[in-house]
């Protein structure tokens, strides 16, 4: 059985790709320092996945405090999701977040080399392609200047895994692209628990529809567009883990070297669209105005899926309905998000 090591495993993709992975028969140790997630998410993964994982409170930026991981296990892969992704909260606090995100990949892939552990698949962004509007974006669309610091992180990140391969040949590396993960489990016992005022969509209209936020304004509604809102490639969050189950087969098999794919569906969804589908899903109307435009936004964003349809074997399945249907089910059952740590 092979070992795959997740790094940032009790946050949103990571604990829901740690499902993903256990069902496909992977053993997964996983590491994280708790700065964005609880450990009611491990008590989850229990109920769900019916044992506990092996975790490390470990600061990957740390080499004393993940080492260990490297040294007590023997690990064949590794995923690497832990990192800083609040937008708005980069532009404010832009040491803090080039400091833990390059930091922890450097500390991270040292300990790579050091301990022969020469699968890593990567967490990065649809932020990488900037602000080019020549969709969809495929694998070789142009990178582009990001609008903030943490698009920067991991445009840094992804260049600095492209000189280390070259470097290091015999690595087999996945540089995941995702678009907009949304969506929960379907247990209703995970999914996205943002500290404070959600910044994006999904949550957002999930507070609304729950009554704890009073209203959400539609960030511009004169895009040129049908309906006149944005249009980005939301992607179901159980598809996404499964899409890291398929990166990791991938590499076990396949070229060393820098691979790189788009995690999305092909499809854009405008903001409308969403709001609409969540309403059906939560089976009354979200209260909503049409405001500014938020700085930085592009107005389309998809992915083109052909190389991973054709190299991963990876195709998203899951609806927006369903989408909606299992973050509204994670809404209801959880409407303050996780208990706390004490
Ligand atoms: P998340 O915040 O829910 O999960 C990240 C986890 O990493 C958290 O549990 C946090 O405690 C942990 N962490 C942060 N810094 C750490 C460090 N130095 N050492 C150990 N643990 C640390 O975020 P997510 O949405 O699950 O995102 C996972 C990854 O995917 C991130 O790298 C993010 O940038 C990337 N990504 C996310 C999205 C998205 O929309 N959610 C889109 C594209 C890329
Ligand atoms: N959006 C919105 N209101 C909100 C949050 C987001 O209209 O309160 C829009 C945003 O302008 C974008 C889309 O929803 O067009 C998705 O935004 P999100 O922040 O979720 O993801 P992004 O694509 O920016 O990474």
């Amino acid at each position: 059985m092979s070992t795959v090591l997740v790094t940032g495993g009790t946050g949103f993709i990571g604990s829901h790709t740690v499902i993903a992975l256990d069902k496909s028969g992977f053993d997964v140790v996983i590491a994280d320092n708790l700065s964005n997630s609880k450990t009611e998410v491990l008590k989850r993964l229990h109920t769900i996945c019916g044992k506990d994982f092996r975790f490390y409170k470990a600061d990957c930026c740390k080499r004393e405090e993940l080492e260990p991981v490297f040294r007590e296990n023997k690990i064949d892969a590794v995923i690497h999701f832990a990192g800083l992704k609040a937008v708005g909260e980069s532009v404010s606090k832009p040491l803090e977040y080039y400091s833990n995100n390059i930091n922890s990949l450097l500390t991270l892939v040292g300990l790579m080399k050091d301990y022969k552990v020469d699968e890593l698949v990567f967490s990065s962004s649809a932020t990488v392609y900037g602000e080019s509007e020549d969709v969809p974006f495929t694998e070789e669309s142009p990178l582009g200047m990001c609008t903030n610091p943490y698009g920067w992180t991991k445009w840094m990140q992804e260049q600095m895994l492209r000189d280390f391969s070259k470097a290091y040949p015999e690595f087999k590396i996945a540089l995941l692209r995702y678009f907009n993960p949304v969506g929960a489990h379907e247990s209703g016992l995970l999914g996205e628990d943002p500290r404070g005022i959600p910044n994006n969509l999904f949550p957002y209209i999930s507070k609304v529809a729950g009554g704890t936020l009073e209203k959400l304004t539609i960030f511009g509604g004169d895009y040129d567009t049908e309906d006149g809102t944005c249009l980005r490639d939301y992607i179901h969050v159980m598809d996404l883990a499964e899409g890291h189950v398929k990166a990791i087969n991938y590499l076990a098999t396949n070229d060393t070297g820098i691979n790189v794919f788009n995690l999305g569906t092909g499809k854009g969804t405008s903001v409308l669209e969403a709001v609409r589908a969540f309403e059906k899903a939560c089976g009354h109307e979200i209260n909503k105005e049409i405001g500014p435009r938020r700085p930085g936004d592009i107005a389309v964003s998809y992915a083109s899926t052909e190389k991973a349809e054709k190299l991963l074997g990876f195709k998203a399945t899951r609806t927006v309905e369903e989408m909606c249907s299992s973050c509204w089910n994670w809404q209801t059952k959880n409407p303050d998000g996780l208990p706390d740590d004490n």
